[in-house]
């Protein structure tokens, strides 16, 4: 169980002088780490860094003060002039001068006592606040720090600024994060004196004291040392776990999965195509793999429309030849059917036999369907995590593929390890993620690339235009669609409300159809199940012709002789998910475009990234890109899917820290795989601080 030296920082918020469970609430909002349904503790503020710091060093005199300035001035108190009677809309001002010039410390509401306490006339004090000029007079509005000369060094010179959150105060805030720290046990280091001397960082401890108690802007800079040594223990904490799953994963299973070649034979034999050289690369690569009597953990990665579907069937239809059964996963009940539409002619021809499992196939379609697997007859099960569920039973589950895995997370593949299955795993992802978010996301996971796309693919020609050509817009989609072109039409990604994106999707399709009458389509993601799919099939087989969408188009679809995807309010979308999107189109031999539509009022940084967009079509410019313009969560996509991020450690700044933590990662698990020794222990402290320790419990479950 948790070591007891870390209970003081892990009482809840409330264990705090001050802190009741009003200002608790409050409090949970701003701090990183992503609570789940655990209430925040005590030890989550030592996480809540500054974003800045208010700098009170500034002290040029009075006269040279400029408006707006955060200033600290030295003076000596001449006179009060407290407002007349009865009229408390005029403010108390206390008069003020150095030698350059005079000030009127400006108070509301004030009390007098306390006023005269604290600023006797005659005394000499330092005040610090911001400046204000008003018709040539200078003056300070309450002032943030008074303090009589002597004590000068109380008064904080670099104050941190933490995020806020409407209803707690700055100083709240300010004296719980006080108290976490001062609640924070002395820790065993562990790290390395070697790493620490290298990379020049401070003690934990130390870390934290001069990022909670800044001295110079720099000590908050997430590039400083203080920021980059919590940054490399969380990072190493992940690191550390992930590799700990994976040991355990490994240990689970093992046994080798060889076929003896006569399905795939047939399939490929049915494939009206042969495999571009990275997906045959990466079919051998998986069946090395599913031989070995280690187990898989494989991502296969590659760009929109790169094929990677049929390299997973290639895999499944290994596990079947050796007698055993496949599963794959999708993320979405339309992509799910998909699959099982692509795949299942071709399996069909090549003897397997396929069924599909979501949330859908109910009563006597459902039990038939469990039957099958339980007896065997089924060879591939095609699905959303309903694949995994209670209640589902394989005969004998070799390989399980994971499409578009980002949005499930790690969660899941715990979970599916903890149901006692342990097949080979093969884990798609369509979004290019740089190396270095492979890592953190997926510890040192195998991975295969499809690096090209297939042959007699043509450009996609992207164009950028204002919201008010719209009239032009739908001329062109008229030409477009007499022309017999196929158009995706896809609405505002509205974050804070599925009902509004939802209005808006109705309002388009609404105002296109007087202009398209039948040949405008709509799909959703508040439709049932069978009119998703009624949509989409009419809009494949060219019963419709402009289909209008919101976001649930996005993984996946494939309805080849799509030429044109139009978004709204591009300047909403993150850019790999314009990738993907855009990657919807161009997948036939025939020419494709595709049109982002903006507010023009959008801001500098929209308008640089849809930029990004009309300029690249290749899949890993743009991660790189958008990682730079938006961070990490997105590009992930955590935070759709609820996956733990990061509470310290930014990929934009702490990038080159990963690769060295999971070499050290590495390195300890290899001394150490336990975690026995006594910087082992240290490093379990670490786990439990950054929220990782469920993957003690691996160590434990042996
Ligand atoms: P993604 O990697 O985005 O999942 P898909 O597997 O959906 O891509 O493939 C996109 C399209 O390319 C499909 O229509 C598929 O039939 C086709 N395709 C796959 N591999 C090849 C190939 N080697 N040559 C030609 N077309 C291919
Ligand atoms: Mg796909």
């Amino acid at each position: 169980m948790r070591p007891d030296i870390l209970d003081p920082i892990f009482a809840p918020l409330t264990a705090l002088d001050g802190v009741g469970t009003k200002v608790a609430a409050l409090i949970e909002k701003v701090v990183p780490a992503d609570l789940g349904d655990r209430p925040a503790r005590v030890g989550d503020l030592l996480f809540t860094l500054p974003h800045s710091i208010i700098d009170r060093r500034n002290r040029p005199g009075i006269a040279l003060a400029p408006s707006g300035a955060i200033v600290t001035l030295e003076v000596r108190v001449d006179r009060h002039q407290p407002p007349p009677r009865g009229n408390r809309s005029v403010p108390y001002r206390v008069y003020a001068h150095d030698d350059t010039g005079e000030i009127a410390l400006t108070f509301f509401h004030a009390h007098a006592a306390w006023l005269e306490k604290t600023l006797p006339e005659g005394e000499h004090v330092v005040v610090s606040g911001r400046m204000e000029w008003f018709n040539g007079r200078p003056s300070m509005v309450h002032p943030d720090h008074i303090a009589r000369q002597g004590d000068v060094d109380a008064l904080p010179l670099v104050e941190p600024v933490y995020p806020m959150t409407a209803g707690l105060s700055a100083k709240v805030l300010r004296r719980a994060i006080a108290q976490a720290r001062s609640r924070l046990p002395a820790l065993p280091e562990w790290l390395e004196g070697d790493t620490l001397r290298r990379r020049s960082f401070p003690p934990f401890a130390a870390a934290l004291a001069r990022l909670h108690d800044p001295a110079d802007p720099q000590d908050v800079a997430p590039e400083g040392a203080a920021w980059r040594r919590l940054a490399y223990d969380e990072l190493l904490a992940g690191q550390i776990s992930l590799a700990l799953v994976r040991a355990r994963t490994r240990r689970l299973a093992g046994r080798p999965i060889a076929g003896d070649g006569r399905i795939v034979e047939k399939l490929l034999a049915a494939l009206p195509y042969s495999l571009t050289r990275s997906q045959e690369k990466a079919v051998a690569e998986i069946t090395a793999d599913l031989a070995d009597p280690e187990r898989m953990l494989r991502l296969l990665q590659g760009d929109v429309g790169s094929g990677k579907t049929v390299v997973a069937l290639l895999a499944m239809a290994r596990a079947v030849e050796a007698g055993a059964q496949a599963a794959l996963m999708a993320p979405t009940e339309i992509l799910a059917r998909q699959h099982l539409a692509t795949i299942g002619p071709l399996a069909a021809r090549a003897g397997m036999h396929v069924a599909i499992l979501t949330g859908r196939e109910k009563g006597r379609e459902r039990s038939e369907t469990l039957q099958g697997l339980a007896d065997g007859s089924i060879d591939i099960l095609v699905g959303t995590h309903a694949l995994f569920q209670e209640g589902v039973e394989y005969k004998d589950l070799a390989l399980a593929v994971i499409d578009e895995q980002h949005r499930f997370g790690v969660h899941q593949r715990l979970a599916m390890t903890a149901k006692g299955q342990a097949p080979d795993m093969l884990v798609m992802t369509a979004t290019p993620i740089p190396r270095t978010l492979v890592l953190t996301a997926f510890g040192d996971m195998d991975v295969s690339r499809l690096t090209e796309k297939p042959a007699g693919r043509q450009p996609i020609r992207t164009v950028t235009l204002p919201m008010e050509r719209m009239t032009e817009l739908i001329g062109r989609i008229r030409d477009a669609v007499a022309d017999g072109q196929k158009v995706y039409w896809i609405c505002p990604l509205v974050e804070e409300s599925e009902e509004v994106e939802l209005t808006a999707a109705e309002d388009r399709f609404a105002a296109l159809e007087p202009a398209f009458g039948s040949a405008v389509g709509l799909v959703h993601g508040r439709m049932s199940g069978k009119d998703k799919d009624a949509a989409m099939a009419a809009f494949k087989d060219g019963t419709t012709r402009i289909l209008v969408a919101t976001t649930v188009v996005e993984v996946g679809v494939d309805v080849p002789d799509a030429t044109i995807m139009v978004i709204e309010h591009a300047e909403n979308f993150g850019l790999a998910q314009l990738h993907q999107l855009r990657g919807r189109v161009g997948r036939g031999s025939k020419p494709s475009s595709c049109v982002l539509l903006y507010k023009s009022d959008a801001g500098e940084t929209a308008k640089k990234r849809l930029s990004v967009m009309r300029d690249t079509e290749d899949g890993f410019l743009i991660a790189e890109e958008d990682l730079k313009l938006r961070g990490e969560g997105e590009l992930l996509g955590t935070r759709q899917s609820g996956t733990p991020g990061f509470w310290v450690a930014r990929m934009e700044f702490h990038a080159d820290l990963l690769e060295a933590a999971r070499e050290d990662a590495r390195a300890m698990l290899a001394d150490d795989p336990e975690l026995r020794s006594e910087r082992g222990e240290a490093l379990r402290l670490l786990l439990y601080l950054f929220g990782r320790d469920q993957a003690i419990r691996l160590l434990r479950a042996g």
